[in-house]
């Protein structure tokens, strides 16, 4: 019988194995994938954070975890309409580490440098987006019991519990038995990076991913396989696995690092307020009838709180002298 093997490090294995071997598109669908008119939005959004931060003649575009490349095509298209100076300030730069992934956004995007880590980008004013990225990256799962902490570790298919060492557990606002807590160790350090950068660079950092508001215990892992949930723990490699963003932990994170932080907000407010539904209608009318209707009932998806409106959240981080981004303003 193998060793149990912690879940942060059998969840990184899985997904990188994932990633680098199966098409994710084929398992679950994201938003620039369902409408166009998100990544148009989210370039509308970069030209108007590059407008507050003094229009730099050069900046860094970042986007971690592109998938197909579709978000950056849209939005780099949308600033070539609209806002042709940004565009050309812009120093396209991806964080990606499927080298299947990498070919695919290659196609599509020749122009980026790559990068297996946030850390590794240049130093230099910034606007970085991040769709579905920081649900990809690897938890840590606790369980309370008795006056006890576990950590949660996998071992052939099954959960296997062992004593836990963990300083963020002294976070926990329950102890009652069978509390489950999750923490997220990259998405807090990529949050602390970007946050630092932020102190010397202008710049804003927009991620949208799914997750409660205010902080919430409970096992919130998943699978999906063929659009199907599947065990998380079985056949790893297999599925992509996932678990809610934590943004009020992140939020926190990113003030004490000493950067400004805007919402979350949820995503349906967010996108309407940019004018999604406006753009659905404007696209809407140049198509026939049954196109049309599709247009519209894709940009509701992204925007009703049945669909993924309500459960997915946007948040910013910005340079303190930057005003409140777009899509936040109170
Ligand atoms: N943002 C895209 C894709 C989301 S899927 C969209 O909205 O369609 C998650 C993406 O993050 C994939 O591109 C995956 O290869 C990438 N990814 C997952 N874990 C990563 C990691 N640790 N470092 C860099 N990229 C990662």
């Amino acid at each position: 019988m193998s060793a149990p093997e912690r879940l942060d490090h059998f969840m990184a294995r899985a997904n990188a194995a994932y990633y680098a071997r199966e098409n994710p598109f084929r398992d679950f669908t994201t938003s620039p994938e369902i409408f166009q008119g998100f990544g148009e939005i989210l370039g509308a959004w970069v030209a108007m954070v590059w407008q507050s931060m003094g229009r730099p003649t050069q900046f860094i575009l970042a986007e971690a975890g592109p998938g197909q490349g579709t978000l950056m095509t849209d939005a780099l298209r949308l600033l070539s309409r609209v806002a042709p100076d940004c565009r050309a300030a812009h120093r396209l730069h991806l964080v990606e580490t499927s080298p299947r992934l990498r070919a695919i956004q290659a196609g599509k995007l020749p122009h980026a440098t790559w990068h297996d880590r946030i850390e590794d980008l240049p130093d230099a004013p910034f606007i970085l987006i991040a769709n579905e990225f920081l649900d990809a990256l690897p938890i840590r799962q606790f369980i309370r019991q008795g006056s006890k902490w576990l950590e949660r570790h996998v071992q052939e298919g099954r959960f296997f519990d062992l004593p836990a060492s963990c300083p963020t557990l002294s976070r926990a606002s329950t102890t009652s038995d069978g509390t489950i807590l999750e923490i997220n160790e990259p998405a807090e350090a990529i949050t602390t990076h970007l946050a630092t950068r932020l102190q010397t660079h202008p710049g804003a950092v927009l991620f949208i991913d799914y997750g409660p508001e205010k902080s919430a215990p409970g096992d919130s892992l998943q699978a999906l396989h063929h659009g199907q949930p599947a065990n998380p723990l079985e056949n790893p490699g297999t599925a992509d696995l996932t678990a809610h963003v934590d943004f009020a932990a992140l939020s926190a994170i990113a003030r004490t690092a000493g950067t400004t932080v805007h919402g979350p907000v949820t995503q349906g407010r967010f996108l309407t307020v940019l004018g999604l539904p406006a753009r659905a209608q404007a696209l809407a009318r140049t198509r026939p009838p049954r196109e049309a209707a599709a247009i519209v009932q894709s940009a509701r998806r992204l925007t009703t709180p049945e669909a993924m409106g309500t459960l997915f959240k946007v948040l910013a981080l910005c340079h303190p002298a930057l005003p409140p981004p777009p899509g936040f303003e109170p």
